[in-house]
């Protein structure tokens, strides 16, 4: 993490000390939460929704340990007792405060953007590296523009790659990080459908995430899904630096990097991609979308030299982000496909899609949930989710909320009623699915964020 004085903090900050303590005092990383701050650290005020002002935990913080903090210039009322420094806008502060930490290390960054995957992408990239390199990579999901700058202040001066996740909700936000985080590598995952509601077209959503060449290096490497036509459709109209070398990868052979086998294991795929003598990866989580979401990763540990060896070792180590395609026991013994993280149509079909592909189970359920944020067209992609469910490899249908209703309706076009299930309680639809699921099932859970479909998992799980 960060180790600086104080006076090095406000030179980069253009900030002004108040009294007269002494600026060559240290400290160690900076906190912006106290709940989670430690002795030596830099506390940063932010306003946290509309109810928060960090100011009002200043004082908390120094008396957890605090070295000093920073006090936007417009906020009455800053202690007098402890070592404060005044900036004009404390956000600002903390994301230059992190480009400029960023710059000063030799460390080599890889910048992940992408409507699905991301965090995925990142954990294969993270596993991959680490059998070479030292790296550190995002936490959980703290990749907006408070969580990256935070990050990136995580980051030691002996740290050699860090693997930085990008999210954003608008245009403009993935301009910003990458900004901050100066990429050797951008990767693009995919783009889907997320964030249509306040982006309104998937040619605005592909633009977004092509914002992260904004910010990659001179002669950086821009690795991105050759699947997608709109990301090379839009590339030559964005800001980018001279001389990028672009990677795809992809399904076919149209790519720079394709799987040429595949075969779907219990718990994880075996695949070869398109080099010479390609070694029998083993990826150890389920799905034809993260075989490729692992290509990406593959790319990028080329361009850095990994070798094949640590490639296969790499991949096999793989810990995933919980709720992601995480294999659940239930206390019946079925298999449940716990993907509640979030969803999207993109999402969803790849999931269903996995669904379908596995076998040798008794009798396959899914239980979906509302896609949220969609915009306009939301309840024709639910529709389109109810028309794609195919009765010859699909039992049991449980819906649940409002949007979710129309993937159940269009999906009673072909299915039976008795097939077919949609709730408005959760707790309903959790009473029935433990007296119809039974040893020998597959259950595939997803819904977005809000519906919170981890109690049902959690309850098959328990069994109560
Ligand atoms: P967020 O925007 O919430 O941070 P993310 O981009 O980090 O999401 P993940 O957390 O990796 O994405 O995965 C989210 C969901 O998308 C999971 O359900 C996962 O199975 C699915 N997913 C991951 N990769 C792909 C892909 N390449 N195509 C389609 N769906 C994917
Ligand atoms: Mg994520």
């Amino acid at each position: 993490m960060i180790k600086r004085s104080l006076e090095y903090m406000i030179q980069v900050l253009n900030g002004e000390i108040a009294g007269d303590w002494s600026t060559s005092l240290q400290f160690h990383g900076v906190s912006t939460d106290t709940r989670t701050l430690q002795p030596g650290n830099l506390f940063i005020p932010l306003d946290i929704g509309d109810r928060y002002d960090g100011h009002q935990f200043v004082l908390d913080a120094f008396a957890k340990g605090a070295v000093a903090a920073l006090w936007q210039k417009d906020r009455p009322d800053a202690p007098t007792n402890v070592p404060i420094i005044y900036v004009e806008d404390t956000l600002i502060s903390l994301q230059e405060l992190a480009k400029a930490y960023r710059l000063e290390l030799s460390v080599r960054v890889i910048g992940i953007t992408g409507s699905n995957g991301k965090t995925t992408t990142k954990d294969i990239v993270a596993a991959i590296m680490a059998t070479t390199y030292k790296v550190h990579k995002t936490k959980g999901n703290l990749n907006n523009h408070i969580g990256l700058p935070l990050t990136l202040l995580q980051l030691s001066e002996e740290t050699e790659m860090a693997i930085i996740e990008m999210g954003m909700s608008e245009r403009g936000e993935i301009e910003l990080l990458s900004k901050l985080a100066a990429p050797d590598v951008a990767i693009i995952s995919n783009i889907g459908e997320s964030h249509l509601l306040q982006l309104g077209s998937r040619d605005e959503i592909a633009k977004a995430k092509l914002e992260i060449l904004a910010g990659l290096r001179e002669n950086g490497l821009f690795v991105y899904n050759g699947d997608e036509p709109l990301i090379e459709r839009f590339l030559p109209e964005m800001k980018q630096p001279a001389n990028i070398l672009r990677f795809r990868f992809g399904s076919d052979d149209s790519n720079d990097f394709y799987p040429v086998v595949i075969l779907s294991e219990q718990e994880g795929s075996y695949f070869q991609i398109n080099i010479e003598k390609s070694p029998n990866f083993y990826l150890p989580v389920l799905g034809h979308h993260n075989v490729i979401n692992a290509l990406s990763a593959i790319a990028v540990a080329k361009y850095m030299g990994v070798s094949d060896a640590d490639l296969v070792k790499g991949l096999r180590s793989l810990e995933m982000t919980s709720m992601r395609i995480e294999r659940v026991i239930a206390a019946n013994k079925a298999l449940i496909l716990n993907d509640a993280y979030n969803a999207s149509p993109t999402s969803m079909r790849a999931a269903i899609r996995l669904l379908e592909e596995m076998k040798g189970y008794t009798r396959k359920f899914v239980v979906l949930g509302d896609m949220l944020e969609l915009g306009t067209e939301e309840i024709a992609f639910h529709e389109g989710i109810g028309h794609e469910l195919q009765p010859q490899h699909i039992d049991f249908i449980f819906t649940y909320g409002t949007l979710a209703q129309y993937i159940a309706e269009a999906a009673r076009t072909r299915f039976s009623a008795k097939q077919v299930h949609w709730f408005t309680d959760k707790a309903e639809m959790i009473r029935q699915l433990q007296g119809k699921v039974s040893e020998g099932d597959l259950v595939l859970v997803k819904g977005s964020r809000g519906m919170k479909l981890e109690e049902v998992v959690n309850a098959l799980k328990e069994g109560v």
